[in-house]
């Protein structure tokens, strides 16, 4: 069994936050009795610190546990620090991606990882994921957009050139909606998390970035959010109007095929829809662990989109 959505927070990472804890605004709070101190960085999606994000022993003994032969790390997006200065970011880019690369180097073949990169300034950003790759790590996750800009702006043209020429994982991972109307019920992240990727995805699809960057393998969280149910929407589109086709040179569900997808989605019913919609050679186990809605261990293993995408 494979994990290619699951998280961790290297020692060196949380001594760097509580260096700079007063620039960035990190807080440690204890919230309720019997759990962790809950995290919270400038401000925005607070999370329970659980061992298990921050010690190495314990996080590979999970892995053991669950059955998990191999998982690709990824940061975690509320350290992504896109909303602070270029500097700060870049700094705790370069200390995450050192760090996790030691920690692929001591687990013996039972991780691989992702870096983060400062999104923000994309030609800093393209020099980041070099290095990020350099030390071994296989591309980068990122949020859904940056400095108010969406992935298919010309902003970040830099950055994919890069990753493009060194055929970069991308794990396209959202953060927390902020639509005013969702506050109540954990909304903006029940719905609101897969949202924003189905407004990131839909954005790439349509742009034709796809043909433009076609080494780039995007992996997108959550199953794609809610896209792959909508894509018949999509085609309907394209063939009526010009504004959705101008770009592309067959219809969105065809494209729909040319991404990855991981399987946190709990439902058996919408993984079977998702691999019968894009094809098990897109398709990845993943976990979200150790968050609090992980599926854990992940369900089910897809050889073919785990040989597709480390191919
Ligand atoms: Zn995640």
């Amino acid at each position: 069994m494979h994990d290619f959505h699951t998280h961790f927070i290297p020692h060196d990472v949380l001594a760097w936050l509580k260096d700079n804890k007063d620039i960035v605004n990190a807080k440690w709070i204890k919230k309720e009795e019997n759990k962790d101190d809950f995290l919270v960085v400038n401000e925005k999606w607070g999370f329970e610190l659980k061992p298990s994000f921050i010690d190495a022993d314990l996080y590979l003994q999970n892995q053991k546990e669950a059955g998990v032969s191999h998982s690709l790390i990824s940061p975690i997006p509320q350290l992504f620090m896109y909303d602070f200065p270029h500097d700060i970011t870049t700094d705790i880019s370069q200390v995450y991606n050192q760090s996790l690369s030691r920690f692929v180097t001591q687990s013996k073949g039972h991780l691989s990882a992702l870096g983060t990169v400062p999104l923000s300034h994309p030609e800093r950003a393209a020099q980041i994921l070099h290095d990020a790759m350099n030390l071994g790590l296989k591309g980068a996750i990122i949020g859904p957009s940056a400095a108010g800009n969406m992935l298919s702006d010309d902003f970040f043209i830099p950055f994919f050139e890069e990753a493009n020429r060194l055929k970069a994982i991308l794990f396209i991972h959202p953060l927390l909606s902020e639509d005013p109307r969702l506050k109540k019920w954990m909304m903006p992240n029940l719905i609101g998390v897969p949202w924003e990727t189905t407004v990131c995805a839909t954005d790439i699809l349509l742009s034709g970035m796809i043909d433009k960057y076609p080494n780039i393998k995007m992996l997108f969280a959550h199953g794609g959010g809610f896209l792959p149910y909508q894509i018949g929407r999509l085609d309907k589109g394209y063939e009526q109007w010009g504004a959705v086709s101008s770009n592309l040179q067959g219809k969105p569900s065809e494209y729909l095929k040319r991404f990855w997808y991981d399987t946190v989605l709990w439902n058996p019913a919408s993984i079977d829809f998702l691999v019968e919609t894009v094809g098990e050679d897109r398709v990845v186990p993943g976990s979200d662990f150790p968050f609090d809605l992980c599926v854990w261990p992940p369900q089910t293993s897809f050889t073919k989109g785990i040989q597709s995408l480390l191919d």
